[in-house]
């Protein structure tokens, strides 16, 4: 792959936790333009990887690159300031606002925890300023869910929650979006909704995605190429049917 056609590219990536080595040496590259899959056996290392690209965790070796800058041990905002923007396997915190002020909370450092850190945080407030309600309700609109504007946005569903995720992410206007487990726990017609958008983020606005999806149809239909992790590892990488033919990954399962 030639440097331009690579957005993010992860080099000899290390992360323990204690004794627990939950990325070991993990290499691999996410090229522009795809939806690549990111799949894997539980506790496999998927969100690990998410959290040190994303610069939630810093790691204990090796780089990480988004669109060919060293983002190694930068801070989340910096991240998303080169392009990368996640999204979260359990949507963080938002009690006490609605999905309309969800939305404007600092969308490209993504504070996380609280809402405090929007003002003790300067990249923070930074990212605040340049979010604003017009942008926050077209992007409502754009992914159907501005009827749900000034909903408590603990009170809506699971998956309207996933979906105010992704229209969250994409005010910070990222280049590769990262998408942790998007239909998890999200009922049939909504993950037709979900699929849809993505599909439609990828082909008309041209943003590369990496998809951690532990639903084998929905991953498998959506994604390519798929890259199975393993122990912290990169196991097999290759289009659906190769890794769906591949005995590693189907080892890789039924051990785990
Ligand atoms: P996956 O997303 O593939 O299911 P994770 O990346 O969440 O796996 O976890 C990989 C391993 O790292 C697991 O054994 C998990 O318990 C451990 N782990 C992940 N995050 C932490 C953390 N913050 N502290 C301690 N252990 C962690
Ligand atoms: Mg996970």
């Amino acid at each position: 792959l030639d440097k331009e056609d690579v957005v993010l590219r992860v080099d000899d990536l290390q992360k323990r936790f204690g004794g627990l080595v939950a990325t070991d040496h993990a290499s691999f590259a996410v090229e522009r333009g795809t939806i690549t899959g990111l799949i894997g056996p539980n506790g496999a290392g998927k969100s690990t990887i998410f959290n040190l690209v994303s610069g939630f965790y810093e790691p204990d070796g090796g780089t990480v690159t988004v669109n060919g800058a060293d983002v190694t041990g930068k801070a989340p905002y910096e991240v998303a300031d080169e392009g990368l923007v996640r999204t979260f396997q359990t949507p963080r915190k938002l009690e006490g606002m609605t999905v309309r002020e969800a939305m404007l909370v600092g969308p490209r450092e993504q504070p996380g925890e609280s809402f405090l850190q929007l003002f003790t945080d300067p990249g923070a407030v930074r990212a605040a300023e340049t979010a604003n309600i017009e942008d926050a309700h077209r992007m409502l609109e754009t992914f159907e869910i501005d009827h749900l504007a000034t909903q408590p946005a603990t009170d809506i569903s699971g998956g309207q929650m996933k979906l105010v995720e992704l229209a969250r992410a994409m005010l910070a206007e990222p280049d590769l979006l990262l998408l942790d487990e998007p239909v998890a726990g999200v009922n049939p017609t909504l993950a037709v909704k979900l699929r849809e958008h993505i599909a439609r983020l990828n082909e008309e606005e041209d943003i590369t995605l990496c998809i951690i999806e532990h639903d084998m149809e929905f991953i498998m239909n959506l994604a390519d190429p798929i890259i199975v992790l393993d122990q912290g590892s990169v196991l097999v990488e290759g289009s659906p049917d190769a890794v769906r033919a591949d005995d590693r990954v189907i080892d890789a399962y039924l051990g785990g």
